[in-house]
């Protein structure tokens, strides 16, 4: 009873908290109305960049002041579930972001937010949620189930390389097969390219975009993306995507790798059990990570400029594949100019210029990476993980408790 009390505490203060954060953060943006899109976009993605530095930062600041209540009060009756209020900041934010997202784009019903961001997170995401899951579940030692959880992981990982995640969205109905005028310009366009496709899904979502699985040879697009271009775009686009299946061997084996980057996570408590060792194990992964990940972001870079240029010389006018470029971006409300070196993606206005289109505007600024709020934000966070690592030592027990109390995490 207690426990659930704290959690719905923790749940409506949570909400409150992200709810203020993203009114303040989109105040610029609602003063914006009238002005040209790229504008807009610029100042809604600050506030878009608020309301995930509110997911990345609540539910830990709530881990930590459950674990400070516990370890300052011992008159409570039963400690507070540090786990239960997380989960309660992480439900709540989405929840905020949800009523945020239908001020955004006002035509969006209840429950579009979650169905669309579900998704999005599935097929793009759904190796990184089992790495959390592997790791959520793992004991604090290396041993046989440890070995197990690491062995069912790697499978999953390569299974889902494999169309796994395909194969479970399609027979939820999530992703649905292409209808028939789709089926042929995808075939007429992989004709012309000499590309196969295996393939072609839609995924009903609010975001307009189109993505190719390389190994499976699958191309998906979204019902926003059909929505809102014209025949001659979507097949820009679809040749776009044709371009990443026709990456050399090298490039496929080398994005497959990229999806065991976090998979040393998942020994993440059994490491630290094993005592100062941990660290040195952390610094290990997370400067092999970083290494791998310019040097993967850095590949991709180049890829996107292959398949644009492949994909311009399929339809025979590269202005065809910028000027639907334009229009994602602008169903999007994504800046046409993000401003972020490592970024996959050349920004929107570069490829347009690359394709001998003159926009009619001038470049915009990239927008403010980190306002006022954000900042705040991260300083509530370092002051608690402070508070609670001076108090508890961490969120692990105690070197000197014996391995068999390490229960509690
Ligand atoms: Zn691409």
């Amino acid at each position: 009873m207690l426990q659930s009390a704290y959690a719905i505490a923790c749940f409506l203060l949570v909400y409150l908290v992200t709810r203020v954060c993203c009114h303040i953060a989109l105040r610029p943006w609602r003063a914006s109305a009238g002005q040209h899109w790229t504008q807009r976009a610029r100042l809604l993605f600050s506030g878009r960049l608020t309301a995930a530095y509110c997911l990345l930062t609540l539910p830990v600041d709530a881990y930590c002041c459950a674990k400070l209540i516990n370890a300052h009060d011992h008159d409570l009756p039963t400690p507070i579930s540090a786990w239960a209020v997380s989960f309660a900041a992480v439900a709540a934010v989405i929840l905020a972001c949800e009523s945020v997202s239908r001020e955004i784009r006002p035509g969006n019903r209840f429950g579009q937010f979650f169905r669309s961001t579900a998704s999005i997170v599935l097929l793009r995401y759904l190796s990184i949620v089992a790495i959390l899951a592997a790791t959520a579940i793992m004991p604090w030692h290396f041993g046989i189930v440890a070995w197990v959880i690491a062995a069912v992981t790697v499978a999953a990982l390569i299974a889902m390389q494999y169309g796994l995640t395909v194969n479970i969205m399609s027979r939820l109905g999530i992703l649905k097969p292409a209808d028939p005028d789709l089926q042929q310009l995808v075939d007429d366009t992989s004709r012309k390219m000499g590309i196969a496709v295996r393939h072609t899904w839609i995924l009903p979502n609010t975001a307009a975009t189109a993505l190719a699985l390389v190994t499976t040879r699958d191309i998906v697009f979204t019902s926003a993306l059909l929505t809102h271009l014209p025949g001659e775009q979507i097949a820009a686009i679809c040749a776009h995507e044709l371009g990443h299946l026709s990456e050399p061997p090298h490039v496929r084996r080398r994005r497959q790798l990229s999806a065991f980057l976090f998979f040393p996570l998942i020994f993440l408590w059994p490491t630290i059990a094993l005592g100062n060792r941990f660290l040195l194990y952390f610094a290990a992964w997370l400067f092999i990570v970083s290494l791998l990940r310019s040097q993967l972001g850095g590949m991709a870079r180049q890829m996107e400029i292959r398949a644009d240029q492949l994909a311009g010389a399929a339809v025979n006018n590269p202005a065809v594949l910028a000027r639907a470029l334009e229009r994602l971006y602008e169903v999007n409300q994504m800046p046409a100019v993000i401003g972020r070196r490592r970024s996959v993606h050349p920004p929107l206005y570069d490829r347009m210029t690359a394709a001998g289109i003159v926009p009619d505007y001038a470049r915009p600024l990239p927008p403010k990476q980190r306002s006022v709020l954000d900042i705040a934000l991260l300083a509530i966070l370092v002051i608690l993980i402070t508070a609670q690592f001076a108090t508890a030592g961490g969120p692990w027990p105690r070197k000197s408790q014996d391995a068999s109390q390490y229960q509690s995490r």
